[in-house]
C-alpha cells in the first residue's frame, strides 16, 4: 500500500469518527435536557419547560437516551397522557385530584346534603 493510499485511508477513519463523536455529543446535550417527572412517570425538556412549554416525553420510547423522543398525548383531559406507541396511560396527580373530587361529589350528594347544606343529618 503506498503512502498516499494509507494517508486517504487514516483521513476516512478519522471523519468517521469525527461523525460519530458528533452524533454521542448531540444525544448527550439532549440527555443532559432531559429531566424525569415523579408525579406521572414521564421525561420533559429542561429547555422547553424554561419557556413555559410543558410537553410529557414517553419514558418508555426515550430508553433513557437510547430511544425516540415521543410526546405524550394529552387524554381523559387534564393530566393524564397516553403514549400513541405503548398505549401506557401516564396521569399526574393533578388528574387523581381531580377523579377524586369528582367521585367525592358523587358518594356524598350535592351541597344539599353537605356538611354546609340546609339538609344536614
Ligand atoms: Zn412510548
Amino acid at each position: 500500500m503506498s503512502i498516499l493510499d494509507e494517508n486517504r485511508k487514516l483521513k476516512d477513519q478519522v471523519s468517521d469518527l469525527t461523525r460519530e463523536r458528533d452524533e454521542l455529543k448531540k444525544l448527550a446535550d439532549v440527555s443532559a435536557d432531559m429531566e424525569y417527572v415523579e408525579d406521572g412517570g414521564f421525561y420533559i425538556r429542561i429547555s422547553e419547560r424554561a419557556v413555559g412549554k410543558n410537553i410529557p416525553y414517553c419514558p418508555n420510547c426515550w430508553k433513557g437516551g437510547k430511544g425516540a423522543l415521543n410526546p405524550l398525548n394529552p387524554t381523559h383531559g387534564e393530566g393524564y397522557y397516553e403514549c400513541a406507541e405503548h398505549k401506557i396511560g401516564h396521569q399526574t396527580s393533578r388528574y387523581r385530584q381531580a377523579m377524586e373530587n369528582i367521585n367525592h361529589g358523587a358518594l356524598t350528594g350535592d351541597d344539599d346534603f353537605g356538611g354546609e347544606g340546609w339538609m344536614a343529618r
